[in-house]
């Protein structure tokens, strides 16, 4: 029988002792988020695993203590980036930016690790020499003859094999950091592919969005590690990848971009200056949720005989209705129709095609964050009820 899950014993990032690690937040315990269930029956005996959120003394990486077992992650069959037009834009944008500040180097040496099925790369230009190093990715291979592959993870020892130590002027690490185990050894073999005064870009998911509003129902076992600027540079210093400059992206607010640059390893002060307000808030707002106001509202409205539903069985959904097993929903709307009929793991609830609100009608509709409020008012036009947003 294989382990569920499994606790992380030293920092993610750069590998301090586990006493070093200081407990944030302590969920309950929740299924971990993912594909629903096709009954009840199966989605009420869904196994639940604690989550706990740590921080490090040193870096301050903020990580995930209890780490799914891969064989459990369904993020390993990830669809490939050009199939969400979202990210086709988003890449576009990154791509005119590269090319903007290396227009000059006619012959880029230039390397994407986590680089999926190459859509950064096939917006680069031709002349360039691009070389994709990715081995999770299960998109079809690109036919672009402009790029090389590698499907193997990046080891010293395929640095070694393929020669490419000292190769690239730009190396690029594209949302390959959020599980990563034992950081602070990866970013040492990727500064490896790097020529001195050579560029190192890192784009991941930002915290920022998280602590935002407090929305603590972002948390899940997906993602475990939680990068900011602070906890990269206390990383990166010890390896020469001198912080240069960070860019907001312009389509997807989602993730940050920071550019380092390789130059003298510089001995690394611990730069962590303690838990910051916005996490003592965000734990809060996990430790007071039952006494929320969308929570207090709808637990109200039931006591007056009134029905309620929800939008979208989101992997958020699943982890907030987990967390608040006390509200009474009917049901969760979803207009995708691979998700109609099925149920959301753990509490069991069904989510349904819109065509459910006409005949069985609720009187709230429940829905993540109020930016999505105007969206959701125009694809439900018939709705009369109350929107009740989660939070912001
Ligand atoms: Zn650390």
């Amino acid at each position: 029988m294989i382990d569920l899950y499994q606790k992380t014993r030293n920092c993610r990032g750069c590998s301090f002792p586990a006493t070093g690690l200081k407990e944030l937040i302590h969920m309950n315990p929740m299924p971990p988020v993912g594909p629903l269930n096709s009954s009840q029956e199966i989605a009420l005996k869904i196994p639940k695993i604690p989550l706990t959120l740590l921080q490090c003394q040193r870096c301050g990486l903020i990580q995930i203590q209890e780490i799914l077992n891969p064989h459990f992650q369904s993020s390993r069959h990830a669809l490939p980036s050009s199939q969400f037009a979202g990210l086709v834009s988003h890449y576009k944008e990154f791509s005119a930016l590269l090319c903007d500040r290396y227009e000059l180097n006619h012959n880029v040496h230039f390397i994407e690790i986590g680089s999926n099925d190459g859509l950064l790369m096939d917006a680069l230009p031709s002349l360039w020499n691009k070389l994709g190093i990715d081995f999770e990715s299960s998109g079809e291979l690109p036919t672009n003859p402009t790029i090389q592959w590698i499907r193997e993870p990046l080891t010293k020892a395929l640095v070694d094999k393929y020669q490419i130590d000292h190769w690239a002027h730009v190396v690029c690490l594209t949302n390959a950091l959020r599980n990563t185990e034992e950081a602070r050894h990866f970013f040492h073999t990727a500064s490896l592919l790097l020529i001195p005064g050579g560029e190192f870009w890192i784009e991941e998911p930002s915290f920022e969005r998280l602590l935002a509003n407090e929305q603590w129902d972002l948390l899940n076992h997906s993602q475990a590690n939680f990068w900011t600027l602070s906890s990269l540079q206390t990383c990166l210093d010890p390896l020469g990848l001198e912080y240069v400059e960070s860019f907001n992206p312009v389509h997807n607010t989602n993730v940050q971009r920071h550019v380092f640059r390789k130059g003298s390893p510089v001995l690394s002060e611990a730069n962590f200056d303690g838990i910051s307000p916005h996490l003592l808030r965000l734990k809060s707002a996990y430790e007071k949720r039952f006494d929320s106001l969308p929570v207090k509202k709808a637990l109200e409205a039931r006591q007056r005989g009134k029905k309620i539903g929800a939008v979208s069985a989101s992997r958020r959904t699943q982890v907030y209705f987990n967390q608040i097993q006390i509200l009474p929903i009917e049901y969760i709307i979803d207009e995708i129709p691979q998700r109609q009929n099925y149920w959301i793991p753990g509490k069991g609830i069904q989510v349904v095609s819109p065509d459910c609100l006409k005949k069985y009608p609720v009187d709230l509709l429940m829905i993540s964050h109020t930016s999505e409020l105007d969206q959701y008012r125009s694809r439900f036009p018939d709705f009369k009820g109350e929107w009740v947003c989660r939070f912001g």
